[in-house]
């Protein structure tokens, strides 16, 4: 959601007439897009605001000063106190008002104001705003925006405001568009895509968006993030039915104890999320599953964690993002008091994150000799003599580019891969001859 705001901020920019440039020191204006799901990024935004007194504007660029603004999530839930803090900062802007950027950098710009402009809520969902997407055969498509669910430990809902639907037609319209274009791959977006439709609609519909986003003939659909308690039957068998449907689901399990599960009112069990595991593997044998893990949420017991790698054992996740609880202030969690030591909690992580990798690599040997689907993104960073791009099931894939072609001849287009090396975090084989396609 971050990265689809950051692309709407620097088609705002562009449509003002800006152009991006490669080095902060050229940049008269810098926007920071914040998050604070977790302390570490937090306190990185305040430091690196303050760092931007010793990088100085190169002379010659155009407007003499530099501007430095703050978006996003920090910047809703700080508001007066960034601009207090921060003598540097000039324009702060929330997560419902990313449209007033220009305005208020105007302001800035010829009368040497510095503001903040922070709303409560959005009257309308703000979409139709400009947008620079990061590649261009690939969109970020928001369906929802802000959460109703009060995760005990999330402070999404609060910076994020309450869940609102956009009208079915409109992502329609937009799906189809990015289709004309040429875009391959639309990911949808949504604290929680499953209980989309249920504020304008009074019942949630987000099988009716599969079915209509890939009708317009998109190559590759996926939507992300899923709650488990949402997750419906309807949902799962367009798995096993939907054309452009990838098999691959990022389904956040957070723990696997229940009286975890029930003190981060997560309201599920982990036999429900067995339950559903159990039931996308029937309707799509071949799906890869990757989830979120919380390790040391207060009053985490020992045994609280043995259920959570042994769930995590039992699933055999391609891939599972594992963080150390961070307290957020203002969130319920925050006040439930925990004795565990740090240390023991940093054990408990490292335990995990090295079953983790096991059962990555254990996922991906199950494609060793055969032949996938390709997407490819661009050169690998180490290699530049290899491609990269990704499969049906979300994994990196790294061939060496096809004598007589260049990566600008395959970037944003599909090649075959036979796979015949299968690491924890990628694979590796050779293009099929001829399977270039669109
Ligand atoms: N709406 C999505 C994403 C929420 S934020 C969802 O429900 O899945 C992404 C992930 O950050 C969460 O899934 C959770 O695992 C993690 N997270 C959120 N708050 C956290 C906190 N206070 N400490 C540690 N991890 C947190
Ligand atoms: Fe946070 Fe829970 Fe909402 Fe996800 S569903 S954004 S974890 S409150």
């Amino acid at each position: 959601m971050n990265k689809h705001d950051s692309e709407r901020v620097a088609g705002m920019l562009e449509s003002m007439g800006a152009v991006s440039v490669d080095s902060i020191e050229e940049a008269d204006i810098v926007v920071f897009m914040t998050c604070c799901v977790r302390e570490a990024a937090d306190t990185r935004l305040y430091g690196q605001v303050a760092s931007m007194k010793n990088v100085p504007l190169r002379s010659g660029t155009p407007l003499d000063k530099r501007i430095v603004a703050v978006g996003g999530c920090i910047g809703q839930r700080d508001g007066q106190k960034l601009l207090d803090a921060l003598p540097h900062l000039d324009v702060v802007f929330g997560t419902h008002n990313i449209g007033s950027l220009p305005h208020l950098l105007s302001a800035s710009v010829n009368e040497g104001k510095r503001d903040v402009e922070v709303l409560d809520a959005s009257s309308s969902f703000p979409t139709d705003l400009p947008s620079h997407r990061e590649h261009s055969w690939a969109a970020w498509l928001p369906i929802t925006i802000g959460c109703n669910n009060f995760c005990t430990y999330c402070i999404v809902p609060y910076v994020r405001g309450r869940e609102k639907s956009r009208a079915l037609e409109d992502i329609v319209a937009e799906a189809q568009r990015y289709v004309d274009a040429g875009v391959k791959e639309i990911t949808l977006l949504g604290q929680n895509v499953n209980s989309y439709g249920r504020d304008l609609y009074g019942i949630p519909r987000f099988a009716e968006v599969l079915d209509a986003v890939d009708a317009t003939g998109i190559k590759r659909l996926r939507f992300a993030t899923s709650h488990p308690k949402d997750l419906t039957d309807e949902v799962i068998a367009k798995f096993g039915t939907l054309r452009s449907l990838m098999p691959a689901l990022h389904l956040p399990v957070q723990s696997g104890s229940n009286a975890i599960l029930a003190s981060m009112n997560r309201r599920y069990t982990k036999e429900h999320y067995r339950g559903l595991v159990d039931k996308l593997r029937r309707a799509c044998p071949d799906i890869a599953l990757s989830t979120d893990v919380i390790v040391g949420f207060p009053g985490e017991t020992d045994k609280d964690f043995e259920d959570t790698y042994r769930l995590v054992e039992e699933i055999g996740y391609h891939q599972v993002f594992t963080f150390i609880y961070s307290k957020r202030e203002g969130t319920p969690a925050a006040k439930i008091d925990d004795p565990t030591p740090h240390e023991v909690i940093q054990k408990r992580f490292d335990r995990l994150v090295e079953a983790v990798q096991d059962h990555a690599w254990k996922a991906n040997q199950a494609d060793l000799s055969t032949t996938v689907e390709v997407l490819v993104e661009g050169s690998s960073k180490r290699d530049s003599s290899l491609l990269a791009g990704k499969t049906p099931k979300n994994q990196t894939v790294h061939a060496s580019i096809p004598s007589g072609l260049s990566i600008e001849d395959l970037r944003g287009r599909f090649v075959d891969v036979k796979i015949d090396q299968a690491k924890t975090w990628y694979l590796s084989g050779e293009v099929v001859d001829g399977s270039i396609h669109d």
